[in-house]
């Protein structure tokens, strides 16, 4: 029986007549076209772009990208021409499946695939973000059907999702797709590993539910009582991926894990959540240290939340997660949820400008023409490595990769202060230029103009924009030098 297209309706909001038209056109032509196909696991191969379709409809894409996530493997697996798309279904939605298109046929070995692979993603972002929603929920199907996969590619393709797509979806806040993503590829990628987490949770998560609930209806009476409107309690248990990369921080102890499952109270405004956490710490007592205000200070990807976790008097522990509506659909849907495309209009719009990141990166990868292991060094480095937040003496915050020193974060400020820098100060005391610096130092830089980068910043500096500033003054430095004598002699 063929898919129901209604499950992709009834995923999409407030869906208009023409709209649905449309994608019930791109429906009847990818089944035309894959038709007779077959999948590995002996379904119709339109399945597999009906699946990928709803992922798109569930991340809150709009028609056209659930359009074009139906016809995103006719170009490449069926007779169908780029002609024909553009004139059945126009020019933007041709454009989308090309840059699917695109982004499939790399056919790399090792690392370069890897390096190549990211430049292509790399790009594709900042041209047109859908093109890799797309490419995110194509995988995520392909990743739920590993099973029929043959097993040398299974784990491959499992260590791929882990590395390359889920960062990825990560850094886009797409945090739904980013679990799901984690969690199909990891009993392929480290069987044992996923057993014995899983087993673990197992037995952890009946004593831990107990406490939850028990704190869950104080919380709905207190609201209750406090007038609050619209606002929703629930839980949610820890992916299994994100709960494992957590144990092993804590030497795979899970007595040391708060959050296994967390409670999740989600209100209408900024305030309400600071009056819910009011509430809560006037009636348990919060753990010292554990309680985080990522509203004031978002994530890097731009996640929104406040945390605390709380002794709930009976013998437990209970982390507490308080967010808005809004936040609560960025951290789940992310980019897609602000349909905002395209690099340029990101620059428009102050109210993300987390996702500079995007930018940097995009213009990284088009200044650099290394060969792939040190793009992927610097890669690896400048956006998957986590992140630390430094503030200026002025609380403004820059994002920077751990262990970055004070050198980097003059250059992130401006090159002009970078390359003058003489001395640097943190919480108020002198430091070396070579310190370590941690998430909410405060650092200011003292600037001297006659103060000029030697070659001894190198072994100080973390992040490749640092680095290349060096290398570039010292390179103009020494010819320039060079010129200067040989105009004494
Ligand atoms: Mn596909």
């Amino acid at each position: 029986m063929e898919p129901d297209i209604e499950e992709i309706f009834s995923l999409t909001k407030n869906l208009k007549q023409e709209e649905k038209d449309l994608i019930k056109k791109a429906y009847d032509f990818a089944y035309l076209a894959h038709k007779g196909q077959l999948r590995k696991s002996g379904e119709p191969y339109f399945n597999h772009v009906f699946a990928t379709a709803k992922n798109l409809a569930e991340l809150g894409m709009k028609e056209k990208t659930i359009s074009a996530g139906l016809l995103h493997d006719v170009i490449e697996d069926t007779n169908t021409t780029e002609e024909e798309i553009r004139k059945e279904f126009g020019e933007e939605i041709l454009s989308l499946v090309k840059g699917v298109t695109k982004l499939g046929t790399v056919r790399y070995k090792g690392i370069e695939r890897k390096v190549e692979n990211l430049r292509r993603f790399f790009i594709s972002m900042a041209e047109d973000m859908r093109v890799l929603a797309i490419k995110l929920a194509d995988r995520l199907h392909n990743i739920e059907t590993l099973e029929y996969v043959r097993p040398d590619k299974q784990k491959r393709i499992a260590l791929e999702t882990l590395e390359i797509y889920a960062p990825l979806a990560d850094r886009l806040s797409m945090g739904r797709l980013k679990g799901k993503l984690e969690d199909a590829a990891f009993q392929y990628a480290y069987p044992k590993e996923y057993t014995e987490v899983k087993n673990l949770l197992e037995e952890k998560k009946d004593a831990k539910e107990k406490y939850l609930i028990e704190v869950r209806d104080i919380i709905k009476d207190k609201i209750n009582e406090a007038h609050l409107q619209n606002v929703i309690v629930d839980y949610r248990q820890k992916h299994l991926y994100s709960l494992w990369k957590k144990l092993q921080k804590y030497n795979m102890d899970i007595g040391k894990i708060y959050d296994i499952i967390a409670l999740r109270v989600i209100v209408n405004t900024v305030a309400d959540c600071y009056h819910i956490l009011g509430i809560i710490h006037g009636e348990w007592t919060p753990l010292p240290n554990r309680i985080k205000d990522y509203i004031a200070m978002p994530k890097a990807n731009g996640y929104q939340s406040l945390h605390t976790t709380i002794f709930t008097g009976t013998g437990g522990i209970v982390e507490i997660q308080i967010r808005t509506h809004q936040m609560h659909e960025y951290a789940e849907n992310g980019l897609a949820s602000h349909f905002i495309y395209k690099i340029k209009e990101l620059n428009k719009n102050s109210e993300i400008k987390e996702l500079e990141w995007v930018t940097k990166l995009h213009e990284l990868n088009t200044q650099e023409e290394d060969d792939p292991e040190k793009f992927l060094k610097k890669i690896k480095l400048d956006f998957f490595h986590d992140r630390i937040f430094i503030f200026t003496p002025k609380g403004d915050i820059i994002d920077l990769p751990e262990e970055s020193s004070p050198i980097d974060f003059a250059y992130a400020i401006h090159t002009d202060v970078g390359n003058h820098i003489q001395g640097a100060k943190v919480n108020g005391k002198n430091v070396s230029l070579g310190l370590k610096l941690k998430t909410h130092d405060i650092v200011e830089i003292q600037v001297n103009k006659n103060t000029n980068p030697s070659s001894k910043w190198l072994d100080y500096a973390k992040t490749s924009l640092a680095k290349r500033e060096i290398n570039a003054y010292l390179k103009e430095h020494s010819l320039l030098s060079k010129f200067l004598s040989f105009g004494k002699n």
